[in-house]
């Protein structure tokens, strides 16, 4: 396990906060709701794992059904983006797959937190097209990045 980079520090404080940062501008612009989780090590296969992360952070509960969780076990490099279904139905099929795509070239070039912000950048643009901000807008699950408890 101890050559394992653990989620914890994957990123510095000053990127946590980075990454908070894009999220709360991202969200300023839709009523789509982004959260980025990361894990140090997973067994099981990564979409079914960041699945049940989903419905444990109670992201499957936003009213417009919009919730969207970047999803990261940082030891083993599994990367899930996922969307609640009403933001999954709009979408193109390739649009999860590119955002992934995006994160994973920055995170092999040693950039977890530019990866991150683009993600949530890209995914935040998205939302945004689908979803703009509402007058009754409330911020209806943190934006702060959250870890698990492996
Ligand atoms: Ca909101
Ligand atoms: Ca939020």
């Amino acid at each position: 396990m101890n050559q394992l980079v653990a989620a914890e520090d994957l990123l510095t404080e000053a990127e946590r906060l980075r990454v908070r940062e894009a999220i709360t501008a991202a969200e300023k612009r839709t009523s789509g709701e982004i959260r980025v989780h990361l894990e140090d090590h997973i067994e099981d296969e990564v979409l079914d794992h960041a699945a049940f992360i989903f419905e444990e952070l109670g992201m499957h509960r936003t009213r417009d059904r919009n919730g969207v969780l970047i999803y990261l076990s940082v030891g083993d490099r599994k990367l899930a983006v996922i969307g609640d279904d009403a933001i999954d139905q709009r979408v193109p099929e390739n649009f999860w797959n590119d955002v992934l795509g995006i994160l994973k070239l920055h995170l092999a070039a040693g950039r977890a937190a530019e990866g991150l912000e683009e993600a949530v950048h890209m995914v935040g643009e998205k939302l945004g097209a689908h979803f703009p901000l509402k007058a009754d807008d409330r911020d209806e699950l943190p934006n702060d990045v959250s870890f698990g408890r492996r």
